[in-house]
């Protein structure tokens, strides 16, 4: 008998696996990581306590509907519960989304550079990348990306702020854009970012969701409320986007410690944007002191910066990680760098300056 290897599907060739952002060196002598955008903050003591409650009962599954987050939600958003969708992470709802629109034969369209995962999960439903380059200063395209929409598009990704260039579309252009896209091809707007934003010209996705059937937003607790760890996100849409969504969610995906987390996060949420305040203000920190040091640096309104290195991206990575801050390289492109705590900022900014007067 001849040995063969189980078929696997042909979409799947020459899919890159997601590359996480690298943890820091544990046995280094001070060691940041600034690599994947999370909240360098721990967890409030209050969600904390949640968590520790629901961890009492995780031999049972969790509330599949997600009930108590749901309704916090629709409260919070002023949105009704049947616009709302939750899966592990937005990344879980992203490739939700995927499943719910697209297979093979369709295409999805977004901006390149962007988000990572969206590529391979575009892939790996099947449907077909078109990647539509960011314009010289590193922002969407939008006109290249509304002219690149054809008959087989089913979905576009319109990431605001971008990551990994912390760039941002503005209401006008955006409603533009929007008015140029065909009523039947589903728009998200991944505002995984959105609390770090400071420009009041970024409109407010659900604001635009709102007049438009065929907008999804897509947020999550990953980042401003500091829950990576626990897998949360959701999106906000209208039915029947919202309910393919639901139907399409891995079944009790959100466990319940998540669920729970979320519910308090939101419950204390002065205080976890208090904390993105303080963020905010590093964020600008570093801004400037980059600039300052003669770095070219897209103005951001996320959580990180974006460095254009070139072929000097593997150097520079390099030289952080042996002062001890672990950024992420996007090799021969550039580095993006996560706004972190007030100590690690200032390493950077220093091994920063020191990069420059070398070369
Ligand atoms: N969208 C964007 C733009 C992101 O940068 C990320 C995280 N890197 C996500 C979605 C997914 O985050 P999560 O799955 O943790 O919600």
């Amino acid at each position: 008998m001849s040995e063969t290897s189980p078929k696997l599907r042909a979409e799947l060739d020459g899919v890159p696996t997601y590359k996480p952002g690298r943890p820091a060196a544990a046995d280094g002598p001070v060691a940041y990581k600034l690599s994947s955008n999370e909240n360098p903050y721990p967890p409030l003591p209050g969600v904390m306590e949640r968590v520790i409650a629901a961890a009492q009962g995780f031999n049972r599954y969790p509330d599949m509907a997600c009930t108590g987050l749901m309704n916090e939600l629709a409260d919070r958003f002023g949105v009704p519960v049947t616009h709302l969708a939750t899966g592990t992470g937005s990344v879980g709802v992203a490739q939700q989304l995927l499943q719910s629109t697209s297979g093979p034969g369709d295409e999805v369209v977004y901006a390149w550079r962007s988000f990572e995962a969206y590529p391979i999960i575009t892939r790996i439903s099947g449907a077909t990348p078109v990647q539509v380059p960011l314009t010289p200063g590193e922002v969407h395209d939008l006109d290249a990306m509304a002219d690149a929409v054809t008959d087989r598009t089913r979905l576009i990704f319109v990431c605001n702020p971008n990551n990994p260039t912390g760039t941002v579309v503005r209401r006008a252009e955006l409603e533009r854009f929007l008015d140029r896209v065909p009523s039947d091809v589903l728009v998200v707007l991944d505002e995984a970012y959105r609390e770090f934003i400071r420009d009041p010209r970024v409109p407010d996705g659900v604001e635009i969701y709102r007049e438009r059937p065929n907008v999804a937003v897509l947020r999550t607790f990953s980042k401003a409320y500091g829950l990576a760890g626990l897998r949360v996100g959701f999106a906000i849409a209208h039915e029947p986007v919202a309910a393919a969504l639901r139907k399409t969610a891995v079944p009790f995906g959100v466990s319940q410690l998540a669920q729970d987390a979320a519910v308090a996060s939101l419950r204390a949420e002065d205080e976890l944007l208090g904390r993105v305040g303080a963020l905010v203000g590093e964020r600008a920190r570093v801004y400037e002191g980059l600039v300052k040091q003669g770095w070219t640096v897209p103005e951001t309104q996320a959580n990180f910066v974006w460095l254009r290195l070139g072929e000097r991206t593997a150097d520079f990575a390099a030289v952080c990680e042996r002062a001890g801050v672990v950024v992420r390289p996007f090799a021969g492109e550039g580095v993006r760098i996560t706004i972190g705590e007030t100590e690690a900022n200032d390493l950077l900014l220093h091994t920063a300056e020191a990069f420059l007067k070398e070369i």
